[in-house]
C-alpha cells in the first residue's frame, strides 16, 4: 500500500514554496499507513522537491517540473495523477490525498471523476485503511465513511491533523516525464490580498470581529490588539456583508476554517454557521456584551462586556 500526497504552494509563491497544508496531509497519509510518496507538480520546482525529501515520513518524492503545471492548472495535474496512479498497478498507489485548499479542491475531484470513484472530502481523522471521518452538514455531524473503491481519492482538512516536521527525512527525489499541455486553460494573473499580518489560516492566534463591531473603522481596534498578538484578524459574514472588511477575511461555513491556537472572537453572537469554521480552535475568547449570546456555549474564556470598553483596555493591558 502506497499513499500519493499532492504537494501545494503557498499562496502567490507558486513553486517556491510548499504550503505547511501539504505537512497536515503528510500527516493523515502517514494515520492511513504504508509508504508515503509526495508528488511536486510546477515549473522550476527542483528547490520545493529538495524541501519536500526532508519532510519527515516521506519515502520517496516524484518532480513533474513542466511549464504545464505551473499555478498547478487542475486540468494538467489530473491526468498527470491519473497516469501515475494506472502506471503504478494493483499493488501501486492506493490511495491520492491532498489538502482541501484551494488547489486541492481543484484537482482531486477531477482526479476522482477521471478514474471513476468517489471523492471522500475533507476527512478530519483516519480510522483505518478505507475508512475516514468527515464533518456534514457544516460540522454539526461527524459522518464515518468506509470506501470499497480501489482508490481512494481523499481531500484533507488540515485543521484535523497536526503538521508532520518538515526536517529529517531523506526521501529519494525522482523526476517524472511530463504529459503534453492539454490546452484547455491558462493561467492569467492573480491579485493577492497583501498584509503584514499572518495568513488566516495558519495564524496561532485569530482575532474576529462581528457585526456588533458597527463599521470598519472600528476594526482599527481589532487590529491594534492583533499587532499586539501577532495575530490574523477575520470576521463573521454578517461583518462581511455589511461592507466593514473584505470577504476574504470571512470565517465560517462559507468563508474560512480555522483552527488556531486561541481564536477571540469580539461582537459576534455564534451563528453555527460561524461556528463551522472556528470551534476546533484550541482556547476560545468570546467578547460579547449579551450573556445569553450563543458563543458562550463554546467558549473557554467569555466576557460579558461592552467591546469598546474591553479591547481597547485588553490591547493596552497586553
Ligand atoms: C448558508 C449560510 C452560510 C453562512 N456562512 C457563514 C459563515 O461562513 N460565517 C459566518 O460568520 N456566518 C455565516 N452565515 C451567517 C450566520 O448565520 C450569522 O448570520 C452570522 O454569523 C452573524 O454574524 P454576527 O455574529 O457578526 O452578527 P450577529 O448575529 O448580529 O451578532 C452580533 C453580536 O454582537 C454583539 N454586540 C453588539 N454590540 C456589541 C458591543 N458593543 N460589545 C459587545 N458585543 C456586542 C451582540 O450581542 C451580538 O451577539 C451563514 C448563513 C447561511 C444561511
Amino acid at each position: 500500500m502506497t499513499v500519493l500526497v499532492i504537494a501545494d504552494f503557498l499562496q502567490g509563491q507558486e513553486n517556491a514554496a510548499i504550503a505547511p497544508a501539504t505537512l497536515n496531509t503528510v500527516a493523515a497519509a502517514a494515520e492511513i499507513g504504508g509508504d508515503v510518496h509526495v508528488l511536486v507538480a510546477g515549473q522550476a520546482v527542483g528547490g520545493v522537491a529538495e524541501a519536500a525529501a526532508k519532510i519527515a515520513g516521506v519515502a520517496k518524492v516524484l518532480v513533474a517540473d513542466n511549464a504545464a503545471y505551473a499555478h498547478l492548472l487542475p486540468e494538467n495535474v489530473a491526468p498527470l495523477i491519473v497516469a501515475l496512479v494506472l502506471e503504478s498497478g494493483a499493488k501501486g498507489y492506493s490511495h491520492v490525498l491532498a489538502p482541501a485548499t484551494t488547489n486541492g479542491k481543484n484537482i482531486l475531484p477531477r482526479v476522482a471523476a477521471l478514474l471513476d470513484v468517489d471523492q471522500i472530502s475533507e476527512i478530519i481523522s483516519v480510522e483505518s485503511a478505507n475508512t475516514f471521518k468527515r464533518p456534514i452538514y457544516a460540522g454539526n455531524a461527524i459522518a464515518t465513511v468506509q470506501s470499497s473503491a480501489a482508490i481512494k481519492v481523499i481531500t484533507v482538512r488540515t485543521t484535523g491533523f497536526d503538521p508532520v516536521a518538515a526536517e529529517g527525512g531523506s526521501a529519494s527525489v525522482e523526476a517524472i516525464a511530463a504529459a503534453p499541455d492539454a490546452g484547455k486553460s491558462k493561467f492569467v494573473g492573480e491579485e493577492l490580498a497583501k498584509s503584514d499580518r499572518p495568513e488566516l489560516t495558519a495564524a496561532k492566534v485569530v482575532v474576529s470581529g462581528g457585526r456588533g463591531m458597527g463599521n470598519g473603522d472600528n476594526f482599527n481596534h481589532l487590529y491594534a490588539l492583533a499587532d499586539k498578538l501577532g495575530a490574523a484578524v477575520g470576521a463573521s459574514r454578517a461583518a462581511v456583508d455589511a461592507g466593514f472588511v473584505p470577504n476574504d477575511m470571512q470565517v465560517g461555513q462559507t468563508g474560512k476554517i480555522v483552527a488556531p491556537q486561541l481564536y477571540i472572537a469580539v461582537g459576534i453572537s455564534g451563528a453555527i454557521q460561524h461556528l463551522a469554521g472556528m470551534k476546533d480552535s484550541k482556547v476560545i475568547v468570546a467578547i460579547n456584551k449579551d450573556e445569553e449570546a450563543p458563543i458562550f456555549q463554546v467558549a473557554d474564556y467569555g466576557l460579558v462586556a461592552d467591546l469598546f470598553d474591553a479591547v481597547p483596555e485588553l490591547a493596552s493591558q497586553l
